[in-house]
Parts: C-alpha cells; sequence; structure tokens
C-alpha cells in the first residue's frame, strides 16, 4: 500500500550509517573520496551511482530531494540553493534562443523580472496571460512556445487558476507546464496530478516554515530533471547540505503545521471579513474569492497567506504597519511567526499605481503570512493596530 503523505515525510531518509543513528545525521563535506582510481573513473564515467562533489550530489541534499519527489508524486527532484535559483535553473535547462514563453502575469517579483528582463537578453521571447482567464491562453500560443508557466495562489495577490484546464493546454500542445507551488506546498496541492511537467519550490518559504535557511527544488519526470542536474552541476547553484538537512527535518512537521497555518489563516479572513475597517479581503477558501471553486477543487486547505485591503489607502496602511505591537514587518512568508507586508511600499514599490493593480494591489493592500502563534493572539494584535491607525 503507497504511504499516506505524513508517513513518507517522516519516514524517507538516507541510509543509516554504522552509528545506527535514529535521526539523519549531517554531511557537511565537500567531496568523497574513492577506494581506488577504478572507483573514480567508474563514478565519473556514470557507470555506478556515487557522490563525487558536493556541487553534484550530497547525501543530506538527496535525503530532501527524494521526499519532495514523493511528495509531489514526481519521479525525481533537484535541489538548489534559493527558489530563484529553481526557476532559472528550470528555464534555462529547457528554453533556448528563439523560443518563447507564456506565464502568467501574477508571478513573483523576482520571476517577473527575470522573464521580462534578463530571458530577452539570451532572445528569449515572452507573454503573459490572466489569471482569470484561462481560455485565452491557447490564444497566445506562439509556434514557437516551449513552456507555460504559472503560481497558483499566486504572491501576493492570491490568484488562482485551474491546473486541469492548464494541464490540458499544454499536452495538447507539446509544451512544458512548469508550477511555481510555493504558496500552496505539496501538502495542499500536487500541480502533477493535474498535467504539470516540473513544479518548482522556493523551499525558503512554508517548507523550511521556521525562517531559518534559503533554498529551492525542482520536481518532475526522471529525463527532465536529469537535464536540470546537469546544468546545476556545470552552473554551481547546488543547495548547501547544511541548509538541506534543516529542511529535510522540516518536511516531518509540513502536514501539521500547513493544517494550523491554513486553520489560522481562515480565522483570521473570516473575522476580517466582518470588520468596517477593511475594505476587502482575499483567501482561497473565503466563499468571496472569485476563484474559490478553483481553490476547493485542487486544494486540500486554503494555505497561510491573506490579503486584505485597508480602508484609507497608503497613509493608513503605513500607520496600521507601524500600530502592529507582536506581528514582524518582514519581506519573507512561510514563517511560524506571523509577518506583515505592504506590498505598495516594499515589495512592489518600483511599479506604477497602474501596474500594480494589474496584479491586484491597491495602495492599502496588506499581505499577512498568519503564523503559528494563537489565533486570538494574532487577530488582538491586528484589531488593536486598526482601532490606533484610525
Ligand atoms: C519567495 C518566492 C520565490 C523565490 O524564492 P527564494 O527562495 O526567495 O529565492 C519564488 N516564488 C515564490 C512564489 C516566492 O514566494
Amino acid at each position: 500500500m503507497k504511504k499516506k503523505f505524513e508517513t513518507i515525510a517522516v519516514r524517507t531518509r538516507m541510509r543509516q550509517t554504522q552509528e545506527k543513528e535514529h535521526s539523519s545525521p549531517l554531511h557537511l563535506t565537500s567531496s568523497f573520496t574513492f577506494d581506488d582510481a577504478e572507483h573514480m573513473r567508474a563514478a565519473f564515467s556514470d557507470e555506478i551511482e556515487a557522490n563525487i562533489y558536493s556541487r553534484f550530489s550530497n547525501p543530506s541534499v538527496k535525503e530532501f530531494e527524494d521526499k519532495i519527489a514523493l511528495l509531489e508524486g514526481a519521479e525525481a527532484a533537484f535541489a538548489t540553493a534559493t527558489g530563484m535559483a529553481a526557476v532559472f535553473a528550470s528555464f534555462m535547462t529547457f528554453l533556448k534562443t528563439g523560443d518563447h514563453i507564456l506565464s502568467a502575469r501574477e508571478i513573483f517579483g523576482s520571476t517577473h523580472t527575470l522573464i521580462s528582463k534578463y530571458l530577452p537578453k539570451w532572445g528569449i521571447e515572452h507573454s503573459y496571460f490572466e489569471m482569470g482567464k484561462p481560455k485565452e491562453i491557447e490564444k497566445h500560443i506562439r509556434k514557437n512556445t516551449k513552456m507555460i508557466f504559472l503560481e497558483t495562489p499566486s504572491n501576493p495577490g492570491l490568484d488562482m487558476i485551474d491546473l486541469e484546464i492548464v494541464g490540458k493546454i499544454a499536452k495538447k500542445h507539446k509544451l512544458i507546464f512548469n508550477v511555481d507551488n510555493c504558496f500552496a506546498t505539496p501538502y495542499l496541492q500536487e500541480p502533477i496530478k493535474y498535467g504539470a511537467d516540473l513544479v518548482v519550490h522556493s523551499a525558503t518559504k512554508f517548507i523550511d516554515g521556521q525562517g531559518r535557511v534559503m533554498g529551492g527544488v525542482v520536481a518532475g519526470k526522471k529525463e527532465m530533471i536529469k537535464e536540470i542536474y546537469l546544468f546545476c552541476r556545470n552552473t554551481g547553484p547546488a543547495l548547501s547540505p547544511f541548509n538541506a538537512w534543516v529542511l529535510s527535518k522540516s518536511l516531518e512537521t509540513l502536514a501539521v503545521r500547513m493544517e494550523k497555518h491554513s486553520e489560522n489563516a481562515l480565522a483570521f479572513a473570516e473575522w476580517l471579513s466582518k470588520n468596517k475597517e477593511i475594505e476587502s479581503v482575499k483567501y482561497p477558501f473565503l466563499a468571496s474569492h472569485p476563484q474559490h471553486a478553483i481553490a476547493k477543487k485542487q486544494m486540500r486547505a486554503g494555505g497561510g497567506v491573506v490579503t486584505f485591503i485597508v480602508k484609507g489607502g497608503y497613509e493608513r496602511a503605513k500607520k496600521f504597519m507601524d500600530a502592529m505591537e507582536m506581528i514582524s514587518i518582514s519581506a519573507n512568508l512561510g514563517d511560524v511567526k506571523t509577518i506583515a507586508t505592504h506590498p505598495a511600499s516594499s515589495t512592489h514599490s518600483k511599479l506604477s499605481e497602474e501596474e500594480r493593480k494589474a496584479v491586484g494591489i491597491t495602495s492599502g493592500s496588506i499581505r499577512i503570512s498568519v503564523g503559528l502563534e494563537h489565533i486570538d493572539d494574532i487577530i488582538g494584535d491586528v484589531e488593536q493596530a486598526l482601532r490606533k491607525s484610525k
């Protein structure tokens, strides 16, 4: 019988050493040794599977990759130093000069910059589609389109798209379907089930879950991950064994953490939607979310991020941020600690008001990554900050 998610996350591990340790050890080593010259030759010529050098592979990194592959329902995975390194590797391994990438407009800021500023330097074309209009995707497909890329739910707008619809379009046109599954994590959503070829993650967020280390990972079919591995082996964005060791332990608690993040976030979103100081609230599992049915179809729960618009615009939003006593002001998300961001004055300050609107951000938008403190204390802090900032 196939083991359940929680069991895979806890029980998948590297082989025990002769010490019989219960918890996987940290293999903090840059290289590995060989019995003799012949052994080394065989390793380098791929005749045997062996660790050579930690830029290529490392047992602590491998344990993390194996867990992610199993949890995503993928054949294989390759881990990288950051989420952006994973996104970059997934693009550069499969795109070449003359190709076209079709991406959702509502994506992470650095991914947007990578697509619109750097890919053109290598002659890779791009265009964007709107998350709310999956039926229009086909209109954007060109002869040279190679990949469809999207994030669902998106950061920070929490827009969603039906993965099954996009999966079918990708299959019909023989395109690589690449999904950033950072906000949902494999516990809440499995894009491969709906036809995704590649799943990328910033492991820095909910996968670490405690705001300690950076990391990224790409999961998919064996042959595709092999290509990504070869690209990374020769370009160098390897995940450090220490970070991999931390992330592998983090996965053991991912299911319980995501359940609690989602429970707190839903309670918080419901409370916000009844508050008179709030213009609007967005959360995948609130019935008022325009794509609520999609969330219910493809996600196990709504995740840990809530966005809302406070009445009073830019000035009120900044005052609100300053009035919080417990909640951290930070750019990160997916931490046990609740974090608030005001995108218009920080992560999205370089965009014009119009551009911000296009990705669903207004001057009064606040993004809250709901942590694992007691829900009464999270709501209490927001309540007093709303009062003080009036
Ligand atoms: C943070 C983030 C990334 C980038 O990950 P890093 O680990 O910061 O490099 C990519 N996609 C999404 C959706 C993110 O939130």
